[in-house]
């Protein structure tokens, strides 16, 4: 806890320190550098990415089209009286199918947060069910609740598992419950909600009841055109990547893009000249020049991007790929035979494969930035499999920055609570005898961090759980170069800019102030140190070797970067021009 408080108050001071101009809901987050200059293609998935679900209206609408699919396959009628609540599940949990627990976990599977069913499974109890508290990511057991879409299966296991475990007619077991001769195990009643959500996704009317109320489910806003406009004008391409098929897809954009304007542009009048004479003298005055805002034409969606592909099945997309094929867009339906190139303007496509793609549009990894929502579809694959600069978003981000914010206090108090453990154990050490009674100040730290938790939701943040960082945290930070909560953060950022990661620190460096001096050892010394030392003996040493490097040199220049943009060659070219190399 106190490197999490000691993090915290870095964090503070250096919220101070390199304070952003943007507001924190505006804010890109960084985990690697990312120089926006050095982007050439921006992709964009549709889902939860340009088109962002009304939260929680639209997981009201898969919770019930679910229930309904349950009931519809035979499961009690009951069921239907369970109404959505927001506030329970966070994304990210897995899916325990043996025990039919939910779990939130750390990066490796440890386990932070149990829940069964609505019950909360108590400390002792876990240890019971999972040995030293921590399950691996078996597939055949455990499934990880993703994605937006996965929030209303999230809540429906849970209430499914307390329906059935608390019903008086079901026995409860282990790993299911039992009704007379029949048997669930949690297992079944999570591969029907599974398929049942599939189906609803596919076949069913989820689709239908989106498209019928888009201002219900849909958020829209009116920079849109703006900011692809702007993009493109950067000398950008943009395309657009969507699992989604083109009827869909077409009716969603076509709602995104539906305003009386096209782009708003803030244009500069050319200053006008007036001239007037009075009293016999003649005078010249230059208006004010003040910058117009004019509106674009309205255009049609697909005009905005320079290649679109829907049904794209990605991660498949970023591996073997599927058959590209060219869609009518008059019809939806598609052309027979396999697209073979280039791509054409304003045409759409459904389907291929990375590989086929980037040729086609002729782009190199890391020439592209790609936007998703999904962690494992959008950018954990396009990341690993085709080194894509990735950015995530995150729209949960608006309310973890809001509590992060408004709840300050709680970050305050546990600060104090931390600083008073502290001075408990001030001068003592090793000969110390007596034992501080920290018992009141450790419970007053766990009932801190629980309110913590609980200002996020009954699960507490996506992120972490108290002070540690959850799962998903790990997903994000391992392969989002970007996050935030929305891409029109975008707007906020010139597109020259350069995004730079601020540094992870560790304990030792997170709780040690630069400023704390210690007198070194000869053994401490830091390796530049050292080499000074021994300076006069290597010059020494070096005259009667017969071996042609005795050790190495210390490098006078620049032999390595952290910035993953940066390119070999200018590197190459700036290090000899610094070394004074005028072999070139
Ligand atoms: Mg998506």
């Amino acid at each position: 806890m106190g490197n999490f408080i000691a993090a915290l108050v870095h964090c503070k001071k250096r919220l101070t320190r390199s304070r952003e101009h943007r507001e924190a809901h505006c804010q890109i987050f960084v985990n690697r550098s990312l120089h926006l200059e050095n982007i050439r293609f921006y992709g964009f998935d549709m889902d939860y990415t340009l088109a962002e679900y009304k939260s929680p209206e639209y997981e009201k609408l898969g919770f019930d089209l679910v229930k309904e699919r349950m009931v519809f396959i035979g499961y009690p009628q009951e069921i239907l009286e369970f109404e959505y609540d927001p506030a329970f599940a966070v994304r990210g949990l897995w899916f325990d199918a043996h025990f039919g627990n939910l779990l939130k976990v750390d990066a490796y599977g440890n386990i932070l947060v149990c829940v069964h069913g609505f019950e909360f499974v108590k400390h002792s109890q876990v240890y019971e069910l999972y040995p030293n508290k921590f399950l691996p990511l078996d597939e055949s057991r455990v499934y990880v609740l993703n994605t937006l879409f996965n929030l209303p299966e999230t809540y429906l296991l849970a209430c499914l598992v307390d329906f059935f475990t608390n019903s008086p007619q079901y026995t409860k077991s282990l790993t299911g419950v039992k009704c007379g001769e029949l048997f669930m195990s949690f297992k079944s009643i999570f591969q029907d909600v599974r398929n049942a959500v599939d189906w609803v996704h596919l076949q069913g009317d989820l689709k239908k009841k989106t498209t019928e109320n888009l201002e219900k489910y849909v958020k829209k806003d009116d920079r849109l055109p703006m900011f692809l406009t702007r993009l493109r004008e950067s000398g950008a391409k943009t395309f657009l990547l969507t699992n989604s098929d083109y009827n869909f897809t077409d009716k969603i954009m076509t709602y995104l893009f539906d305003f009386p304007h096209g782009a708003k542009v803030s244009r500069y009048q050319s200053p006008t000249l007036t001239e007037f004479t009075g009293t016999g003298r003649r005078f010249r005055s230059y208006l004010t020049v003040v910058p117009k805002e004019t509106e674009d034409p309205h255009r049609n969606w697909r005009t905005y991007f320079d290649t679109i592909v829907v049904d794209a099945r990605k991660p498949l997309f970023f591996g073997e790929g599927t058959i590209l094929r060219q869609v009518d867009p008059a019809t939806g339906a598609l052309r027979v035979g396999i697209h073979t190139g280039p791509f054409q303007k304003e045409q759409v496509y459904s389907g291929g494969s990375c590989d086929v793609f980037t040729q086609l549009i002729g782009a190199k990894g890391k020439d592209v930035l790609y936007v998703g929502d999904h962690i494992f579809g959008d950018i954990l694959k396009s990341k690993k499999i085709r080194g894509w600069r990735t950015f995530l978003i995150v729209p949960e981000l608006v309310r973890e920055l809001h509590v992060w914010t408004d709840k300050c206090q709680i970050f305050d108090e546990l600060q104090t609570l931390d600083i008073k453990l502290g001075e408990m154990y001030k001068n003592l050490d090793s000969s110390t005898k007596e034992k501080p009674d920290i018992s009141k100040l450790r419970a007053a730290i766990r009932d801190v961090t629980h309110k913590m938790d609980m200002s996020y939701g009954m699960m507490g943040s996506l992120f972490r759980s108290g002070s540690r960082q959850t799962f998903f945290s790990s997903q994000v930070v391992r392969y989002a170069d970007l996050y935030a909560a929305t891409h029109l953060n975008l707007l906020y950022y010139p597109f020259s800019y350069m995004f730079r990661a601020p540094a992870m620190l560790l304990p030792h460096e997170s709780t040690v102030a630069h400023e704390q001096r210690f007198v070194l050892e000869s053994r401490d010394r830091s390796i530049a140190e050292e080499k000074e030392a021994r300076k006069p003996q290597r010059v020494l040493e070096r005259t009667h070797s017969q071996i042609p490097h005795v050790r190495p040199e210390t490098p006078l220049s620049v032999t390595h970067n952290h910035d993953e943009d940066f390119s070999d060659d200018d590197s190459d070219e700036k290090n000899s021009l610094k070394n004074g190399d005028k072999t070139q």
